[in-house]
């Protein structure tokens, strides 16, 4: 155990300073959590942010809910409810409703699958990826964090290069709000380690040669040695679906 995190910026005042000393005050503190293991960097987000902080989970695994909600009782998970899931994914989401202490919150996209069909025709995600996440990922997500604090996310550095600079806390000018990266500098060893730790359910896609777990038509299972994240968007240039940028 390291010395207790202290902190003292009043993050929660972030909206009403200039964007330079939000990032000045961000960096600051993301300089004293920087190195602390994530259940005292999840500590301190529930000192400051309490329930007015939701945790964004993918299902792919259950570390960053039974991590927060071993801090905030009953925290509120968001889940893109994109309506393109693996059955798997879905099933992971029922146990962790069911076994964590947790209040699931599903971020619905507008249109139905079939309402999408018929207005942009059927396979938009082969089409027009960015568009599809869009409507079924970004813009459900940004009212989801409508009048919340914080959110957090399971971003970890190592997944990719686009991630390799990830904060652990800064400032979401898209979703003005803070957030928080508590897994940032671990790998896929410690996502093991803590999984085995604390016994937690599993996404069965993962043991069967998915280690990145999106919507079913844009995942595919990966080789050994290859990018964990090479299965998404298999073929396409694209590498995220916009939500951490
Ligand atoms: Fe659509 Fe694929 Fe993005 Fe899911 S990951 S929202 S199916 S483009």
């Amino acid at each position: 155990m390291t010395a207790p995190v202290d902190v003292t910026l009043d993050l929660t005042s972030l909206r009403d300073l200039p964007a330079t000393d939000r990032d000045r005050a961000c960096d600051e503190v993301c300089a004293a959590l920087e190195g602390k293991p994530a259940h005292e960097i999840a500590t301190w987000a529930a000192g400051v942010f309490g329930r007015d902080l939701i945790v964004a989970a993918s299902m792919q695994d259950l570390v960053l809910p039974h991590l927060f909600a071993r801090v905030i009782p009953d925290v509120d998970v968001l889940f893109l409810q994109t309506g393109y899931h693996f059955e798997e994914t879905l099933q992971t989401l029922q146990v962790a409703a069911a076994e964590l202490a947790i209040t699931v919150v599903e971020a619905m996209p507008v249109q139905s699958v079939a309402e999408q069909d018929a207005q942009y025709g059927e396979k938009l995600h082969d089409r027009d990826p960015n568009l599809c996440c869009f409507l079924r990922k970004v813009d459900p997500l940004a009212r989801s964090l409508a009048g919340r604090a914080a959110w957090a996310s399971g971003v970890r550095r190592a997944e990719a290069p686009t991630r390799a600079n990830t904060p652990i806390v800064s400032w979401d000018d898209t979703h003005d709000l803070v957030k928080i990266n508590p897994l940032v500098n671990w790998s896929e060893q410690d996502v093991e380690a803590y999984q085995v730790t604390h016994g937690l359910p599993r996404n069965p896609l993962v043991a069967q040669g998915y280690p990145s777990i999106g919507c079913a038509p844009c995942t595919r299972k990966v080789a050994p040695g290859e990018d964990p994240r090479a299965g998404r968007w298999s073929g396409n240039d694209k590498t995220e679906c916009g939500i951490h940028q």
